[in-house]
């Protein structure tokens, strides 16, 4: 009997297929990632808002774990990759109508402040005039924070280049499509580029994020798991209009009091997201017309005075979208957990592990989490490095 030619085979080279690729290069492991396309991060990995945050709102639904995390691995973020990771003051403007009160967002942001040691303040009302032209009537106080902002694909981009010189392998224009156990792992057939090829691992990582569900009932359909499950796809669009923003600001959009970020991005303005419920093809998500006009609604609310003739849909540079993977169930998808949800085909001895959701932010965290979890069903191997050290590379 042959040894499986893998340790890890990965799916995916989204921001967790890279963050596990490196985490399990560093952890010794033979490590490949097969990905469908040309080149990573075409999924919701480029499709994000972008930021390395805490989630100031996830505060509001009491999820401190999450928050705490992702502001550490922002600071490690800041350390490994300063050239892909900025910081930039986040301004919360209150108006008489604002659905949160003053006293709620000081103690939001207090408890913010608290997990990553940066403090927040109230602007002064003499410096009003700096923001952007932001509206003041009804205005009664703006306060002032800082978060970080990336480019999510060229992150991306970067992780992967960190694993692969840790000795991982990656292939693109491979597409996982189905699998069969072995005596010791999992023997995967793939679409590679045409030519239909058999690849074995001891196990499977599934981080294909809103094909998640498809793929691991794919990879389990001649098993005898009964770990399959249902995912909800909500739609997230953003779109970019012409000249930037200074500031970024975090506005509740007045027809609904739902979070919007309007964010300086590339010399431009980035505004989103929506909330919109997902079926079909997850490689035909797009911004619908309706999303468009309520982002620009947004806009046009708090910076009128902007422009001499507002935003209409002609004027938008272009626009995007990704689909958030969330537990199917009952529920909006607003109120929705972000944490990451992990399963296996088999929690005693796994061989194939979905992750599901999670946030760009807290990748590396997501990462070593998982490869942790399933090291004593794996051969014992000589780390390489610690993720938390690992500089990430400037790619050119
Ligand atoms: C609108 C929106 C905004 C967000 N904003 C933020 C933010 O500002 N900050 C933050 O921290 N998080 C944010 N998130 C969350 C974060 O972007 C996602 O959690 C993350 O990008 C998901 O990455 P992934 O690797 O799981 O999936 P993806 O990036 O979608 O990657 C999956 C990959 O798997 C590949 N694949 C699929 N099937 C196969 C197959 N059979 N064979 C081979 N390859 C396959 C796909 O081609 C794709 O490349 C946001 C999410 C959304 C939707």
């Amino acid at each position: 009997m042959t040894a499986p030619q893998w340790d890890i085979v990965i799916i995916g080279a989204g921001i967790h297929g890279a963050g596990l690729a490196q985490a399990a290069a560093a952890a010794g492991y033979q490590t490949l990632l097969l990905e469908q396309y040309a080149e990573p991060a075409q999924g919701t990995s480029s499709k994000s808002s972008k930021l390395i945050h805490g989630g100031l709102r996830y505060l509001e639904s009491g999820e401190f774990a999450l928050v705490r995390e992702c502001l550490h691995e922002r600071k490690l973020l800041l350390k490994n990759a300063p050239h892909l990771v900025k910081m930039n003051a986040f301004h919360i403007p209150v108006y008489s109508d604002t659905s949160r009160s003053v006293w709620k967002i000081r103690l939001g942001l207090g408890l913010y402040s608290l997990f990553s040691w940066q403090r927040f303040h109230q602007l002064p009302r003499s410096k009003w005039s700096l923001l952007d032209g932001l509206n003041q009537q009804y205005l009664q106080t703006v306060f002032s924070y800082y978060d970080a902002q990336t480019d999510d694909a060229l992150l991306t981009r970067a992780v992967l280049a960190s694993a692969q010189s840790l000795g991982a392998e990656l292939r693109y224009r491979n597409r996982v499509v189905s699998a069969a156990p072995t005596a010791d792992g999992m023997c995967l057939h793939c679409d590679d580029d045409g030519q239909a090829i058999e690849i074995t691992a001891r196990l499977v990582f599934n981080a294909s994020g809103p094909w998640v569900a498809e793929v691991h009932r794919r990879l389990l359909q001649h098993s005898d798991s009964t770990s399959n499950f249902d995912v909800s796809l909500v739609q997230g669009a953003h779109i970019v209009l012409p000249t930037a923003v200074k500031h970024a600001y975090y506005l509740e959009a007045p027809q609904d009091k739902r979070a919007v970020f309007v964010l300086p991005w590339q010399d431009q303005t980035l505004v989103g997201t929506t909330e919109t419920e997902f079926s079909g093809d997850p490689a035909e998500v797009a911004p619908r017309p309706e999303e468009i006009d309520y982002l620009l609604a947004v806009y046009r609310h708090y910076f009128s005075s902007r422009q001499q003739q507002p935003f209409e849909r002609e004027d938008v540079v272009s626009s995007f979208a990704g689909l958030r993977v969330l537990p199917a169930g009952d529920g909006a998808a607003f109120g929705k957990s972000r944490d990451t949800i992990f399963v296996a085909d088999n929690e005693r001895a796994p061989r194939v592990v979905s992750i599901l959701g999670g946030k760009l932010t807290a990748y590396r965290a997501t990462a070593e989490k998982l490869v942790e979890r399933v090291r004593h069903y794996l051969p014992k191997r000589q780390p390489q490095a610690d993720t938390r050290e690992l500089r990430l590379p400037r790619l050119e």
